[in-house]
């Protein structure tokens, strides 16, 4: 039987029904019957909370039909449309001269130019200054316990990158119709299927973790060679052309072309990329504080009620332009249900990020609330005066909670000079109630403090004495751009593929995946670099 195709938007279901009723709801806003619809499944799913006494589960369902069926659109305006069954893109064309490729990194970016250059027969090998992802749990949370930092495997460093202790958020603004491959390939690896329907796509650590098992096991398949405890210290060759890189000072690994996806955090990377000419940039990027309040608190300013069963954890995104000052007040990287995480990862500096699990069941839920930073704000022009400002303030904080790498906080109220109660945080080995104001640039504080009265005007609640600012927030993005040419081949070192978030190409982990997949495709489509053939 010849079928067609469509998809149809804005299909609502109330908290009480079940998602297996949506093939009759489709077919009676048709008009038609349930049992001419063949098959159908969701390809996208969101929540309505505008009216909080009738929040709606809303979806858009793709099904097929007999195309000898008429189907009117009549009155459905926009909601209806005829598409082509979903087809994965098939980037990964085979090569008949394998290159030699070294891939700096297994964040998202170098795990899917890892990824993409073995699908299309390239020689590579992978490496990475942290530890194996097992190993690497057991340091984090050695240090969340108490225990000394690992410099070289924290929440920054190691297989899976700085998302792998995260909430796994998989939100991206980018509309590249690769962002699906990336999806599929994640639910390949154990991902959650509900990631390809979810309007706000999230993982959790905890499935993350069992992700990049797989990832890894699919890597070893394709003859890809993993390296860790293995960091890049030089390039070899010359900035016509880049030969190979040093790991550890001492052993050389040869070969036609570098992948340096080192993520935002690597800053003794950044350190000798500069002194080897390696052209780069300071870049604009944000800083502030996490706030926590009770999730059950969230849920009621969001959705009127405080839980039910077919209702995620609630999250929000609120924005604040500073007519004073012209700066961007934001939150960001929000997570329901989840933790604060100390995120150093170089001795004596305290800085803080999220992660929740993929059940978002903890009982705060937390986000950034930061100020945007403008190189004019940095000490100097020179292409680093970004990450030592971070490290500025990032030891202040250090200091401020008495040096053994628990986080300073204070209460919300008392941050805005009212009479407040304690600190109530997740944030692991713990917080000291401490004046955030002397941990943050003046100009940082004082947006923040603007910017609060506003998100409680959007959010009835926010500000309560039951909310806990910590601090710091430094690594939002990457300090620094490594600049490249339209090729993707860095401006100076040809062969050298900046790449991902620490390059300044991308912010999160789908973008850093995406870039990671683009420039392993430029690698492959390049001629000039010459085959070693061994
Ligand atoms: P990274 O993931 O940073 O990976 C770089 C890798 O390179 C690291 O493993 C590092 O150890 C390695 N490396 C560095 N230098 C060297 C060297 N010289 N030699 C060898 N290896 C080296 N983004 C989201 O989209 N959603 C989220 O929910 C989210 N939550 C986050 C929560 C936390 C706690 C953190 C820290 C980040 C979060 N992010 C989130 C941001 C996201 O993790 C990054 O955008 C993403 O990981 C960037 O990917 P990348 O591959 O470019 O770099």
């Amino acid at each position: 039987m010849a079928t067609v195709c469509y998809q149809l938007r804005e299909v609502t279901l109330s908290l009480e029904e079940e998602e297996n009723g949506l093939g009759a709801r489709v077919a009676e806003t048709l008009g038609i019957k349930r049992t001419q619809i063949c098959q159908w499944h969701i390809v996208r799913r969101g929540i309505d909370a505008r009216r909080k006494g009738r929040i709606l589960r809303v979806y858009t369902v793709q099904f097929t039909v007999d195309a000898a069926l008429e189907i009117t659109h009549g009155q459905l305006n926009k909601r209806l449309v005829e598409v082509e069954p979903t087809a994965t893109i098939d980037v990964f064309t085979p090569t008949a001269r394998a290159k030699k490729v070294v891939v700096v990194g297994m964040g998202p970016a170098g795990l899917f130019a890892a990824l993409t250059l073995a699908r299309c027969g390239h020689q590579v090998c992978l490496v990475e200054r942290g530890r194996p992802v097992e190993q690497r749990v057991a340091d984090v949370e050695n240090f969340w316990a108490g225990g000394p930092l690992n410099p070289h495997s924290n929440v920054q460093f190691g297989e899976g990158g700085a998302g792998t202790f995260s909430d796994g958020k998989l939100t991206t603004r980018l509309k590249h119709p690769l962002t699906r491959t990336i999806l599929e390939t994640l639910v390949t690896f154990g991902a959650p299927e509900q990631i390809l329907s979810e309007a706000k796509p999230h993982v959790g650590t905890d499935r993350l973790r069992c992700v990049l098992l797989n990832f890894r096991k699919e890597l070893e398949r394709l003859g890809v060679e993993l390296r860790y405890t293995c960091c890049v210290t030089d390039l070899l060759g010359t900035a016509q052309h880049v030969q190979g890189v040093i790991f550890n000072h001492q052993e050389e690994l040869p070969c036609d072309a570098v992948v340096l996806a080192v993520g935002h955090s690597a800053r003794d990377t950044y350190a000798w990329l500069e002194r080897r000419g390696v052209a780069m940039e300071p870049k604009p990027f944000a800083v502030g504080v996490r706030v926590e309040h009770p999730a059950t608190l969230i849920n009621r300013i969001q959705y009127g009620i405080e839980r039910h069963r077919n209702l995620p954890t609630a999250d929000y995104a609120l924005t604040y332009n500073d007519r004073e000052t012209g700066r961007g007040v934001y939150s960001f990287c929000m997570c329901p249900g989840g933790e604060v995480v100390q995120s150093s990862s170089e001795p004596d500096s305290v800085v803080v990020n999220g992660m929740s699990h993929y059940r978002r069941a903890g009982t705060l839920s937390n986000s950034a609330l930061v100020v945007s930073v403008r190189r004019e704000d940095f000490a100097d022009d020179s292409p680093l005066a970004g990450v030592r400002f971070q490290q500025h303030w990032e030891r202040r904080a250090f200091e401020l909670a008495g040096r053994d790498y628990r986080a300073p906080a204070q209460n919300l109220l008392n941050f805005l000079g009212q009479k407040g109660g304690s600190v109530v945080s997740s944030c692991r080995p713990g917080v000291v109630d401490a004046p955030l104001e002397q941990t943050l640039p003046d100009f940082v504080s004082q947006g923040l403090q603007r910017a609060l009265p506003h998100f409680n005007r959007k959010m009835r609640g926010f500000i309560t004495s039951e909310a806990t600012l910590v601090g710091i927030e430094t690594r939002t993005s990457a300090p620094v751009r490594i600049v490249r040419r339209q090729d993707g081949q860095s401006a100076t070192w040809a062969g050298l593929y900046p790449c991902g978030e620490g390059a300044g190409y991308a912010g999160g982990i789908m973008s850093a995946a995406l870039d990671g997949i683009q420039q392993a495709l430029a690698i492959h489509h390049c001629d000039d670099h010459s085959s070693t053939g061994d």
